[in-house]
């Protein structure tokens, strides 16, 4: 070993984030409470734009967090009850909780064993009748493969609401050599700014985004109590969701720094990469060529059965160490009804929450604290 005492390693750092910013970010808190605009106004109207130019997208609806905005997502398509919504099975539980909320039916189908997104394939063979919409989830903070996934969805009439929660900033390229940032390709794409996100605010926040003035106008109604363009007007049963006017001071200095934030994150994702290579027990983070990774999750498979053995190891060691995700949704016990739609069920689905592991994964990662988690990664196999 390198170090005789272990660094203090978080698996997410916020607070030495907090205090490179710390200056900028006090003074624009001060301004809000100064302001006394503390609901909308400009601060969140100035973020508001300010993502709007960073996705170039037509229009973000900021709201109070990412489960609302996949809630406002799938309230603004009108779907009837008993219309079934395409979920990937291994994802966070919002994903799949909205659609049941709002009486729709959640089918889970499995995920792409090197990138653990959900194809285009897995999604057209679920499609029935019934279906209404899919939820592709950029899982870990890599894109799906949207071309593909947008034409059967287009092919089948079915709506496409991009859960973004984890991928914001992410790039995708299309065939044509054209990009796009993640979220902003499907219907409506949803963001959660929840503080260990890739784009975290110091509480809860989220963003709905679209091309569609149609639904852009829909989304906002719906967000707002249902209000129509005249205040106190209301054609919708709607929500009340809003980005508190302080977490949008934040988020618009944090904004001007996620490309830097991301490229901290490959930065540690490549030295894990490199130290994991020589490993045959372990599978390191699948690259697409056709997506950037923003590593929201730097996640390594265990081949050898012994993915509990290694957490054991890590957490003796005082390395911090978290299971995305443990248990397939349709396992849980809320969802045990859902329906499962997958040939020969969800083997990859099964397979991952046994063996996947996350790592300590920000933007604050020294060397001393890489090199000490992949030493205590590698004694591990060396026994
Ligand atoms: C975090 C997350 C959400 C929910 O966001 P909140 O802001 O916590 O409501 C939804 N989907 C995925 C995939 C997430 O990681």
């Amino acid at each position: 070993m390198t170090t005789t005492l272990p660094p203090n390693i978080q698996m997410v750092d916020l607070k030495n984030q907090y205090l490179r910013f710390k200056e900028e970010i006090d003074r624009e808190v001060m301004d809000v409470l100064a302001s006394t605009a503390y609901i909308n106004g400009p601060k969140v109207q100035q973020f508001q734009a300010d993502l709007e130019e960073y996705l170039q997208v037509k229009h973000v609806i900021p709201c109070a967090n990412g489960t609302d905005a996949l809630q406002i997502a799938l309230m603004a398509l009108g779907l009837e009850p008993g219309d079934e919504v395409i979920v990937p099975a291994f994802t966070y539980v919002a994903t799949a909780e909205v659609i049941a909320l709002l009486q729709l039916k959640p089918v889970m189908v499995d995920v792409d064993p090197a990138t653990f997104n959900v194809t285009a394939e897995l999604i057209e063979q679920a499609i029935t009748r019934r279906t209404k919409a899919v939820v592709p989830v950029h899982l870990f903070g890599q894109s799906c493969d949207m071309e593909p996934i947008m034409e059967v969805a287009r092919r089948h009439g079915i709506y496409v609401v991009e859960d973004n929660a984890q991928a914001i900033g992410a790039d995708y390229t299309f065939a044509d050599g054209h990009i796009q940032k993640t979220g902003t390709i499907g219907d409506i794409g949803c963001t959660s700014f929840y503080p260990s996100k890739n784009l975290g605010a110091y509480g809860d926040g989220g963003a709905v985004y679209t091309n569609s003035e149609e639904l852009a106008v829909i989304c906002k109604s719906v967000a707002n109590h249902g209000q129509s363009a005249q205040r106190y007007y209301h054609d919708l049963v709607g929500v009340n969701s809003r980005l508190d006017a302080i977490q949008a001071a934040i988020l618009g200095v944090k904004l001007r720094h996620l490309d830097v934030f991301a490229e901290a994150r490959r930065r540690a994702a490549a030295f894990y990469d490199q130290a994991f290579a020589g490993i045959s027990e372990l599978t390191r983070p699948a690259r697409q060529s056709n997506s950037t990774h923003v590593f929201h999750q730097y996640t390594l498979l265990v081949n050898n059965g012994q993915r509990d053995a290694l957490q054991a190891h890590l957490q003796e060691k005082k390395v911090p160490c978290m299971i995305y995700y443990p248990v397939p949704l349709y396992e849980q016990k809320a969802y045990r009804s859902a329906t499962v739609r997958g040939r020969g069920g969800l083997p990859v689905t099964e397979s991952l929450c046994n063996s996947v592991i996350s790592l300590p994964m920000h933007t604050e990662l020294d060397e001393e604290s890489l090199a000490y988690i992949c030493e205590v990664v590698r004694s591990f196999f060396q026994k």
